[in-house]
């Protein structure tokens, strides 16, 4: 009788055997299939690993498997071999690496039946109809008015936008609206949807273009550091226009927030191929189907966040990694993968080029550019004559401040106003005021389940906790002496929005954060609102940093970024750079000659001067000859063994322990720690970590494989709970 070695989805790193279930040919089982097992009083899904002759347990005490769930493997060969390789390299259990790869239907036992796709479009009669007319169908307004901005409807957009699909059928019976059928084949049916107007490419691109393309067919990775606006998303689209002219299929990724329907639309306009969107904000019968189409090899273009890097392909040809620096590549719990860094081992896997664009890239890829191991492609100028931005630092120092604003910045702003065009402020914090503290005896209003102040939120009358979301009504007296006078230390953007608002009343305000861009809708909204171009004050939090193109906006206000200077982390250097250059290159992006405004108290700071002097390519090397010198990564490599409790000392023991496990320090691998995490206690749980370094990779592993037997064979006691976390974008 066959065994079968079977991943099941538990905290346990091995590997479990069962016998074939009753009725299943050995024939008819291949690795990649979804099997039911019995795991302890449970069923669960389990994934095929193995087919095998025996089993390290007595075969009488192996059970069977409960169903055989899939003729056919779920997971190709292909990517069950880089489950496995993931499941090695980020030490995680494999069986939970395998099913965080599948769709969540496909995660369970049986997938629930599926609604019809669905999607709507307009009729002559609804383009030629005012919302305004249907005054008493609010709802129905809504809809049309929305129908006549875009070309195409889904269920996605109607939740977005509060309506139930009968809206869009009542829409319908009125002959404004029709049903457009099945999401995927609209788009691909709707070959005039590709008219988009393709400029001509400037010589850095056509070289750019020329290096990737003569590498289609085989691995080849690229590195495409590109100042921003130099037109990176045309080489991308150029390329993927010729793997598919290969017959091949493109994957592109793209940061959490910068999968908009503004960059769909991009992509979709260029394309009579059906562009796939795979993201979160997707049904999970949306997100199947997309995931069937791409690995039947319907779906030619698929553009994802992070997860999407698991897509099964029938021929994939090309994989793009967008603003690749970005942290959200980096799943933070659980399986910590680097979508980014599969994206280079799927590309070897299916021998095509992979090309990982960015104007910051980030310190990990340049050095492998250095090495040699990505090959390095630039566009050092603004494409289609748009001028780099000007960028100035402005000494707050000893200068009065009006709601975390100088005087300077708001005659720069206003100046911008008169002149017909648009500003925007960026400050990475929402709310009204980072911090609420009492004028009569010091209290701080702090969270009571972590190391954190509380945030002001005047709008909502609330003080929230933006670490572990406890929410407060907002006090009138102090909780400690009952004085009525509490002061609001510090601006966050829903503060800049009033006190703009109040300087500029005849001028629209628009936030954007999380707070005013809940629904993906709203943020259309607003986005669209400003690419219509009259003059207004944009504030917003780094949402408005990435990836928009806003040609109106000459004049950039940065505040408050001085705090990543002084940040425990030896990334945060880097991170206050990229962010600098990315908020900095919304300015300017068209005909208009930009200008970046960046207020600091500390302008003579090296890393801003480097920044402001010299840009961020040589700002970035600088960085990287200095890890060298500290042997921090890319130079060596690292983990992260995180622990929480109740209590720290359980948390500390427990890492203590797996230290003691690594046996004596050696040269080759270091462990620093257990030491308390810089926010300690988070959402009531007491947080440590161990950090490993190490010089070469395999030690790394190798301790790592060590520490993870030791951990595993330990009872973990107090509800302390343990993870793993190679190649770690942060401390916390
Ligand atoms: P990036 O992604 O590098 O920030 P984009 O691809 O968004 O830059 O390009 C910025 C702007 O320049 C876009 O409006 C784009 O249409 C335009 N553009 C790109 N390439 C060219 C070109 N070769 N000639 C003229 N305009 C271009
Ligand atoms: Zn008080
Ligand atoms: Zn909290």
């Amino acid at each position: 009788m066959p065994i079968l070695e079977v991943a099941i989805p538990c905290p346990l790193r091995r590997r479990f055997d069962y016998l074939p279930p009753a009725g299943a040919e050995p024939h008819q089982l291949q690795p990649g299939q979804r099997l039911l097992v019995p795991f302890g009083n449970r069923r669960v899904v389990g994934l095929l690993l193995a087919v095998k002759d025996d089993s390290s347990v007595d075969t009488a005490r192996l059970k069977p498997a409960l169903a055989l769930l899939d003729e056919q493997p779920t997971l190709d060969a292909e990517l069950l071999a880089l489950g496995q390789w993931a499941a090695r390299y980020y030490q995680h259990p494999i069986g939970d690496c395998l099913q965080q790869m599948l769709p969540a239907r496909l995660r369970r036992e049986k997938p629930p039946r599926e609604e019809p796709p669905a999607l709507w479009r307009l009729t002559e009669a609804g383009a030629a109809t005012a919302p305004e007319a249907l005054k008493r169908a609010p709802q129905q307004a809504r809809l049309l008015a929305l129908l006549q901005r875009q070309p195409l409807v889904g269920r996605a957009e109607l939740r977005d936008l509060g309506v139930a699909p009968g809206i869009a059928r009542a829409l319908c019976d009125k002959g404004l609206a029709t049903p457009a059928g099945d999401i995927w084949q609209a788009n691909g049916a709707d070959a005039s949807a590709a008219t988009g107007h393709a400029p001509t490419l400037n010589a850095e691109q056509q070289q750019a273009v020329t290096a990737v393309a003569d590498s289609l067919g085989r691995f080849a990775p690229f590195l495409l550091e590109g100042v921003t606006g130099s037109g990176k998303t045309e080489v991308y689209l150029r390329l993927i226009e010729q793997c598919l002219a290969r017959g091949q299929q493109a994957l592109v990724l793209v940061p959490e927030i910068g999968l908009t329907p503004q960059t769909l639309q991009r992509f979709q306009r260029r394309f009579s191929e059906p562009v796939t969107a795979l993201h979160s904000g997707l049904s999970e019968g949306e997100r199947l189907r997309g995931w069937q189409r791409a690995r039947d090899g319907e779906a030619r273009i698929v553009i994802g966040t992070r997860s999407a890097i698991f897509t099964p392909f029938k021929a994939l040809g090309l994989i793009i990694v967008d603003e690749e620096h970005d942290l959200s590549y980096k799943q933070q719990d659980g399986f910590r993968y680097s979508a980014r860094d599969l994206a280079v081992k799927r590309a070897a896997d299916n021998h095509c080029p992979v090309l990982l664009g960015s104007a910051t890239p980030a310190l990990e890829s340049l050095h492998n550019a250095e090495r040699g191991r990505y090959q390095l492609l630039r566009l050092q100028h603004r494409a289609g004559g748009a001028k780099p931005p000007s960028v100035s630092l402005l000494d707050t120092r000893e200068r009065a401040l009006q709601d975390g604003l100088s005087e300077q910045v708001l005659t720069h702003i206003d100046d911008t106003l008169a002149a017909g065009n648009q500003a925007l402020v960026f400050l990475n914090r929402r709310g009204f005021s980072p911090v609420l503290q009492c004028h009569g005896c010091g209290w701080l209003a702090d969270c009571r389940h972590c190391d954190a102040r509380l945030t002001v939120h005047v709008g909502r009358r609330q003080l929230r906790c933006h670490h572990c979301d406890a929410v407060e009504p907002l006090p009138s007296l102090c909780p400690q002496c009952h004085n009525p006078q509490l002061e609001y230390r510090g601006p966050g953007t829903e503060r800049l929005e009033m006190a703009l608002q109040r300087r500029f009343p005849q001028y629209p305000v628009r936030r954007i954060d999380r707070d005013t861009t809940s629904t993906k809708h709203a943020m259309q909204t607003l986005v669209e609102d400003v690419r219509e171009g009259r003059p207004c004050v944009l504030v917003g939090t780094q949402m408005l940093a990435k990836g928009h193109h806003f040609p109106d906006v000459t004049t950039v206000v940065i505040l408050d970024i001085d705090g990543g200077l002084f940040s425990a982390d030896y990334r945060g250097a880097e991170r206050c750079g990229q962010l600098l250059v990315q908020v900095a290159g919304r300015a300017g992006r068209a005909d208009k000659p930009g200008r970046v405004l960046v207020q600091t108290h500390c302008p003579e700071h090296p890393v801003l001067r480097s920044l402001v002097d010299h840009g961020y390519p040589a700002f970035a090397r600088a960085l990287l000859a200095e890890r060298q010198l500290m042997q921090l990564p890319p130079f060596g490599h690292a983990a992260l063994v995180r622990a929480d409790a109740s209590r720290l000392d359980s948390a500390e023991q427990f890492l203590a322990a797996l230290k003691a496990a690594l046996g004596p320090p050696t040269p080759v691998c270091q462990a620093i720690g257990p030491l308390p995490a810089p926010m300690t206690r988070k959402a009531g749980r007491y947080r440590a970590v161990l950090l490993l370094q190490t010089e070469r990779r395999a030690a790394l592993h190798a301790a790592l494989q060590r520490l993870c037997d030791a951990g595993e064979s330990r009872r973990a006691t107090g509800g302390l709970r343990w993870s793993v976390d190679v190649d770690p974008v942060d401390m916390y």
